[in-house]
């Protein structure tokens, strides 16, 4: 009985799945923010390029993988699916666990299968230059590595309070190339007025957007490039779940579970929705589940409306599960989860019903990411340890009715540079918070009325 289950290289997706096309009804399309009428491609191309914007709108079902972005997928794809024995058994529970594990790119997780793809894209239309921003410095290493294999710039601004606390995903940017700004810095407009306002602002991921997009309006050779959220990033994630539907026929299973934490959505996406294609195009019956913090609960509390993606108000709207975009997320130890909002694809298919979704507590979150990692080795990232949490909710559950499900989670990254929350949770120091109702009432009162 094997416990890893590798596919060879030329096994590699050829093209990525887009769910619009097995939808009856597709999800509704972005809002301009001055006129709320449609946004049209042409609203989209100041910051993206038009081979982005043509996927962020296609209703195809498949869209072709260009050779040069497989050609850099193989320096760590296909990923291995593994087989959590050692874990199933220390649980005491039936269950068959299987795990995802996008860890193993050069840059830690998952997000390194997008930025390649929106690299080459942009430089394909001639573009030169990206310009993003990033919290831990998950995204923004995954960028610079991205734009570095593929003869382009990349500038990232780092909220300035991780910039000084994290140091050393900033290093890894560096190392690869790229420059790096805290922000709100003296660079741009917008970061000069914030500077003005309050000059030891420790900085947001709103604030950074802001930035980040200021820089790439201002030239054209510059483009703006996005982690999560949007159609093409979900699309693009797709690798996962199809590699995926190739290593459950090796293992001679399938799911009855797919689990995945969600900040944006794009991860759980990329692991999802090929398995909501086969339970629309085949009626299957796989439960996929989106995992958040009960101190961010954008899907299990907030409401499908539409929203601004960020806190300045520059960008379209879009229909989410939301929080409100003035959302001051607390300080809990998942950088990569705390976004107001959600993926327009994830919340669309959540409204019907084609996804299912559970908030969890940090400290349980830490707990069962140690139990994972005392049996199967691997320090999870502290995002993947939400998926954790509900994988062993639901092995406790078989082993209570007996039910050998089969269960397969999405282990997004390694938690190499977030030791210092594993410390916290081992000194004790980690506390619940679950969002309060009262706040999530109060942030719905400044939703765009359209
Ligand atoms: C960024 C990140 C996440 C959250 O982002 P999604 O778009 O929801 O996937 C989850 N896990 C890891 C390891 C991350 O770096």
């Amino acid at each position: 009985m094997a416990t890893k289950y590798l596919l060879p290289e030329d096994q590699i997706p050829t093209s990525w799945y887009n769910v619009a096309a097995d939808l009856q009804t597709p999800p509704p399309p972005p809002l301009h923010p001055g006129t709320h009428q449609p946004a049209g491609p042409d609203d989209l191309a100041p910051l993206f390029p038009m081979g982005l914007i043509m996927q962020e709108m296609s209703t195809e079902p498949t869209i072709e993988i260009p050779d040069e972005v497989r050609e850099i997928y193989r320096l760590w794809r296909p990923t291995p699916m593994i087989r959590a024995r050692r874990w199933e058994k220390a649980l005491g529970t039936p269950a068959k666990i299987f795990y995802k594990y996008e860890g193993v790119s050069p840059a830690g997780s998952h997000k390194l299968n997008t930025a390649v793809a929106q690299a080459w894209y942009n430089r394909e239309e001639g573009i030169k230059k990206l310009t993003t921003e990033t919290g831990a410095g998950q995204w923004g290493s995954a960028l610079s590595l991205a734009c570095q294999l593929l003869g382009m710039e990349c500038l990232v601004y780092m909220v300035k309070v991780s910039y000084f606390q994290k140091p050393y995903r900033r290093s890894m940017i560096r190392v690869w190339g790229a420059e790096v700004i805290p922000s709100p810095s003296d660079t741009t407009e917008c970061g000069r007025a914030m500077l003005a306002l309050d000059p030891d602002s420790p900085g947001s991921l709103g604030m950074a957007i802001s930035e980040a997009v200021e820089v790439a309006v201002k030239r054209d050779d510059t483009h703006y490039s996005l982690g999560s959220v949007l159609n093409h990033v979900t699309l693009q994630q797709t690798v996962i779940g199809q590699e995926c539907l190739a290593q459950m026929e090796l293992a001679d299973a399938y799911p009855d579970f797919v689990v995945g934490c969600v900040g944006g959505g794009s991860n759980f996406a990329g692991i999802a929705f090929p398995f909501v294609g086969e339970n629309i195009k085949k009626g299957k019956k796989t439960r996929c589940i989106a995992v958040e913090p009960a101190a961010c609960p954008t899907m299990t509390k907030g409401i499908y409306a539409f929203d601004y993606g960020d806190t300045a108000k520059f960008t379209p709207l879009l229909k989410m599960d939301t929080l409100g975009h003035d959302f001051v997320p607390p300080g809990i130890h998942a950088g990569g989860l705390r976004y107001h909002g959600m993926a327009p694809m994830v919340s669309h298919l959540h409204q019907l019903g084609l996804l299912e979704a559970r908030s969890v507590m940090q400290t349980e979150v830490f707990e069962s990411g140690i139990s994972f990692s005392r049996s199967e080795g691997i320090i999870p990232a502290p995002e993947s340890n939400h998926a954790i949490a509900v994988v062993r909710q639901l092995a406790e559950d078989c082993k209570q009715s007996g039910d050998e499900k089969t269960i397969l989670f999405n282990l997004s990254g390694h938690g190499h540079f977030d030791m210092a929350s594993y410390d916290n949770y081992l000194d004790g120091k980690l506390e619940d918070f679950a969002y309060p109702e009262e706040k999530i009432k109060e942030a719905m009162k400044t939703l765009p009325k359209v």
